[in-house]
């Protein structure tokens, strides 16, 4: 682990209740463990403002799921970064796999959304990763590489997350190895490095299927700050011990 502080960060996708989130903001209010790492909810967009209130008092910021590019429009159905932080939300995932496969999202909309989560006061987590074609060609490097340099905001990049997620990994109980994690994330230090200065100020987290008991290893590989966390993360007890594993 480096010297920058994790972050454990949970996306709810498209599942969460307000039950759902009172239980959750329960059992993270009556819990004695603690993390070394900062916390962070994304839940759904309908519960964002609300969770910000369930979590008052507690170390747990909160994020969007996405953004658009632009501050404001005629967008139906879309949420300007802008709003996100409105509602309290200081993070917003943008290029996540899902979205990139459900809308067609290119890594040029996704640095645009980037580019307005930043204008906003937001910081981004920026997803990129391969799928498993990809990886049995070995294509791997040249693929996060690519998607990185052209989801990357222009500019200072101190304020930037990017989370390496495996699109093979996401969901499907398989998880990148310690070495193929370790790898990659090397890779991508290296070229954010050569991008800018401040490359050095990135997370780079690693997602997909992380769960209890993985998170420790995941957590304690070379270059890793932190874990992006899907399904693990709507379950209190599960997201706790994800956190303490750092
Ligand atoms: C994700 O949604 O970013 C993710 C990594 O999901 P899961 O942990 O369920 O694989």
């Amino acid at each position: 682990m480096s010297a920058l502080k994790p972050l454990i960060a949970g996306n709810w996708k498209m599942v969460g209740l307000p039950a759902d989130l009172k239980s959750f903001a329960d059992a993270m209010r009556a819990w004695s463990g603690g993390s070394r790492g900062g916390l962070l909810i994304c839940p759904p967009a309908t519960l964002l403002a609300a969770a910000v209130q369930a979590f008052d008092g507690l170390p747990i910021a909160v994020g969007g799921q996405d953004c658009h590019a632009k501050a404001s429009g005629a967008h139906t159905g879309d949420i300007a970064a802008p709003m996100i932080a409105a509602a309290g939300g200081t993070f917003v995932i943008v290029g996540h796999s899902e979205r990139r496969a459900d809308h067609g999202e290119t890594d040029a909309q996704v640095k645009a959304k980037a580019e307005a989560a930043l204008a906003a006061g937001l910081t981004p987590i920026i997803c990129i990763g391969e799928s498993l074609a990809q990886r049995q060609a070995g294509e791997t490097l040249a693929v996060v590489e690519a998607s990185l340099r052209g989801s990357l905001p222009s500019g200072d990049l101190a304020r930037v997350v990017v989370a390496y997620e495996p699109v093979w990994a996401i969901g499907t109980g398989l998880t990148a190895n310690a070495d193929q994690i370790a790898e990659v994330h090397a890779h991508l230090r290296k070229v954010l490095l050569s991008i800018d200065g401040t490359g050095a100020a990135v997370k780079l987290l690693y997602g997909g299927s992380v769960k209890p008991g993985n998170a420790a290893e995941i957590l304690a590989t070379p270059d890793v700050n932190g874990v992006l966390v899907g399904g693990a993360s709507l379950v209190a007890a599960d997201f706790q011990a994800i956190a303490s594993a750092c």
